[in-house]
C-alpha cells in the first residue's frame, strides 16, 4: 500500500451522512501528527473531529449557562455548616456575610476537578493587621485554601496573603483592590488523584484574581493548613470529591455570585 489510510470513525457515525467516508491520510513513511490532549482518535488539525460545546460566556456578574450556581446571593439553601446543619451566615443585600464564631459554611454537594468563580469583599472598615485583617479563604474539596484576605497594603506573610495557597505558593501579584470593594476569583482546580495512601497526582491551582494570573499551573506540594509544609504530611489520602467551604476566620468578609463547572479530572 503506498499511501497509509485513515479513517475516522466517529466522525463518520456522528457527523458525515451515511455512506460518506472521509479519510484522512499521511504519506508513507510520514509521520502521523495527533493533537496534544487527544485521545488518539483525532489527527491534528482535524475538521472532523467534534468541535467544543458552544454556551453562552457570562458577563462580570452572571454565571455562564452551564455553570452550577451555588450563591445567586439570595439564599443559602445549597450550603450547610460544618457540620452538616443549616448555614449560619448572614444573607442580605445580595450578598452572604462570614459571622464570627459561627464556623464555615461549606456546599451540600460535592465536586472534585472544577473551575470556580466566586466573588468576595473584604470589610470596609479596616480593623486588625497582617492576618487579622479581612481573613476567610475559599477551600477546594474542603481541604485546599485560596486565602481570602485584605491584602491593600496590608503586610503579612507572602505565603498567606490574599489568593496565596495558603502556606504553599505565593501569589504572582499582589491583585488586591480597596478594601470592601468587589473583587473575584476564578480558579481552575485539578484535584489529585490517589492509590492507597500514596499520591499518584497532585493537585493543581491556576488562578486569576481580579482578571489577573496570580497562580499559574501550580501542583500543590501538600495540605494547606498553618505551617502546612512542617506541620502535616505531604498528602493526605481523601475522596475523589468534597465540598466548596468557605472560611469564618472571624472577620465579616463577604461573598456573592458563586458558580462552578465541573471538570473532567
Ligand atoms: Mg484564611
Amino acid at each position: 500500500m503506498s499511501r497509509v489510510v485513515l479513517t475516522s470513525v466517529l466522525a463518520c457515525l456522528l457527523a458525515i451522512p451515511a455512506g460518506c467516508a472521509v479519510e484522512q491520510t499521511a504519506k508513507k513513511g510520514e509521520k502521523i501528527m495527533y493533537a496534544q490532549t487527544d485521545t488518539g482518535r483525532w489527527l491534528i488539525h482535524d475538521m472532523n473531529r467534534p468541535a467544543p460545546l458552544v454556551i453562552t460566556p457570562g458577563t462580570e456578574s452572571t454565571a455562564p449557562s452551564d455553570a452550577i450556581v451555588l450563591f445567586d446571593g439570595t439564599d443559602l439553601s445549597k450550603w450547610t455548616s460544618g457540620d452538616g446543619g443549616p448555614a449560619k451566615w448572614v444573607v442580605r443585600d445580595g450578598y452572604t456575610e462570614a459571622v464570627k464564631g459561627s464556623g464555615p459554611v461549606k456546599t451540600a454537594d460535592e465536586f472534585g476537578s472544577c473551575q470556580l468563580h466566586v466573588e468576595f469583599a473584604t470589610p470596609e472598615k479596616i480593623t486588625g493587621s497582617s492576618q487579622g485583617r479581612g481573613n476567610s479563604g475559599v477551600f477546594l474539596q474542603g481541604i485546599y485554601e485560596v486565602q481570602v484576605l485584605d491584602s491593600y497594603e496590608n503586610a503579612t506573610y507572602p505565603d498567606g496573603q490574599c489568593a496565596a495557597l495558603y502556606g504553599r505558593a505565593v501569589p504572582l501579584v499582589n491583585a488586591c483592590r480597596k478594601p470592601g470593594e468587589w473583587q473575584s476569583y476564578d480558579i481552575i482546580y485539578h484535584r489529585p488523584i490517589f492509590k492507597g495512601k500514596k499520591v499518584v497526582r497532585k493537585a493543581t491551582f491556576t488562578v486569576l484574581h481580579n482578571g489577573v494570573l496570580v497562580q499559574d499551573h501550580v501542583e500543590l506540594t501538600g495540605g494547606t493548613g498553618w505551617r502546612g509544609p512542617h506541620a502535616i504530611s505531604e498528602y493526605e489520602p481523601h475522596p475523589d470529591k468534597g465540598p466548596i467551604m468557605l472560611q469564618d476566620h472571624g472577620n465579616p468578609v463577604r461573598y456573592r455570585n458563586i458558580w462552578i463547572r465541573q471538570l473532567r479530572d
